[in-house]
């Protein structure tokens, strides 16, 4: 068995009193791409924010290279080599493409990913470079949130609904740099509303349903049912 890269271990996850995750446990071995599916409001989201740090959680719930990283700020986990594309992108409006780029690259890590390295990859990006990111596409955005992610040079790297609002032509071209992205020796987490996809590019995967794991297995291994079963709570 691999390198576990990463283990929740009995993860919760609150609102203040309302509990979003319950006791969630998951390893990640690097090198692995593994998806989260679940229907809207299973708690995907918040388990990638418990990740990266954006939640309250104990130290131990959460154990990176065999280190608890519960308790760290966002920007520690960063440090530490975790990154996330979040759901929307949330980019800075008002910076360029090239500015939100160099916000990654902050993080203060060393590694592949350099601002020529991402527009190599994204070369509608180095045309644009000096744009404010609110005047690009949907997709040209969630490729500078992508962007942005590698900058910092992360190990694992969370995609939170990448194509989520995107036209179906740009989704391919964003799975269809998916592989350079993960093949960088990167590990990966991806949401994803469209199953099928998730699946194609993963090698494992988590069902959530109400804060819980119904489901987790290799891809070859689940079956539609299983997965519907899993998803929709229904036996
Ligand atoms: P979606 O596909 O809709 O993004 P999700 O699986 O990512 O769903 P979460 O966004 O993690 O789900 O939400 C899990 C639960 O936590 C939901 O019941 C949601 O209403 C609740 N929740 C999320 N954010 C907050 C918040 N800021 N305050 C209170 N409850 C929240």
């Amino acid at each position: 068995m691999p390198d576990t890269l990463l283990a929740l271990n009995g993860l919760d996850a609150h609102y203040g009193d309302f509990q979003a995750l319950f006791g969630v446990d998951m390893e990640v071995h690097a090198g692995e791409v593994i998806s989260i599916i679940g229907a809207n409001g299973a708690g995907k989201t918040t388990l990638m924010r418990s990740i990266t740090g954006l939640m309250r959680n104990t130290a131990e719930q959460i154990n990176h290279l065999g280190q608890p990283i519960g308790r760290l700020r966002a920007d520690q986990v960063a440090h530490r080599g975790i990154a996330m594309v979040p759901e929307g992108r949330q980019l800075f409006p008002s910076l360029s493409i090239e500015e939100n780029l160099l916000v990654g690259g902050k993080v203060g890590r060393t590694g592949p990913w350099s601002l020529s390295k991402v527009y190599d990859m994204f070369p509608i990006l180095a045309e644009r470079k000096g744009q404010k990111s609110m005047s690009l596409s949907g997709g040209q955005q969630q490729m500078v949130a992508i962007g942005r992610a590698l900058m910092a040079n992360p190990d694992l790297i969370l995609f939170d609904e990448i194509s989520l609002g995107l036209a179906p032509v740009v989704i391919s071209d964003i799975y269809k740099a998916l592989p350079d992205i993960i093949g960088e020796g990167m590990t990966a987490m991806l949401v994803e509303q469209d199953i099928s996809r998730a699946l194609q590019v993963s090698s494992r995967v988590y069902c959530l349903q109400e804060g819980r794991v119904s489901l987790e297995g290799r891809t070859g291994d689940v079956s539609r049912d299983d997965i519907t079963a899993a998803y929709f709570g229904v036996t």
